[in-house]
């Protein structure tokens, strides 16, 4: 289902160019407009859901599969020393396109993308903390209904 103004939308239904990688009746990849670094595509479910909580489990399945093959392609093709995932939800975490979306960067040493963590340990890492945090969300799982 389209979703009115949404770029992803847009190239799905051939109202906007992009580069295509694959295209199957669930998903599409495709070179990322920015390319943050060379080789740097986008992997998205046909259907539009704007985050991972409203991603369907046979998407988010498709999705998956789809960046292994995209991953494979662009190691024979470019040879990285390191490849990345990263995927945002919600403005907090840097999400622009309201439209599930999972980014693959083939990586190089000092190519200036992203470091993810932090220098030293917060606080809350000790490991009664973790095993708490851990029970909780296992409790979650536990009871959740999914989209
Ligand atoms: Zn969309």
């Amino acid at each position: 289902m389209s979703e009115a103004g949404c770029p992803f939308c847009a190239i799905i239904d051939g109202r906007a160019p992009a580069a295509i990688v694959l295209s199957d009746e669930r998903v599409l990849a495709f070179m990322d407009l920015r390319q943050a670094v060379p080789g740097h595509v986008l992997v998205i479910p046909r259907r539009h859901v704007a985050d991972i909580y409203a991603l369907p489990l046979d998407d988010a399945a498709a999705v998956m599969q789809t960046a292994v093959r995209v991953a494979q392609a662009l190691r024979a093709e470019y040879d990285p020393p390191g490849l990345n995932l990263w995927q945002s939800n919600g403005a907090a975490a840097g999400q622009e396109v309201l439209h599930f979306h999972l980014h693959l960067h083939a990586r190089r040493p000092g190519d200036g993308l992203f470091r993810l963590y932090p220098k030293g340990l917060p606080s809350h890492s000790s490991a009664s903390w973790r095993e708490a945090a851990a029970q909780a969300l296992r409790l979650r799982l536990a009871g959740q209904e999914l989209p």
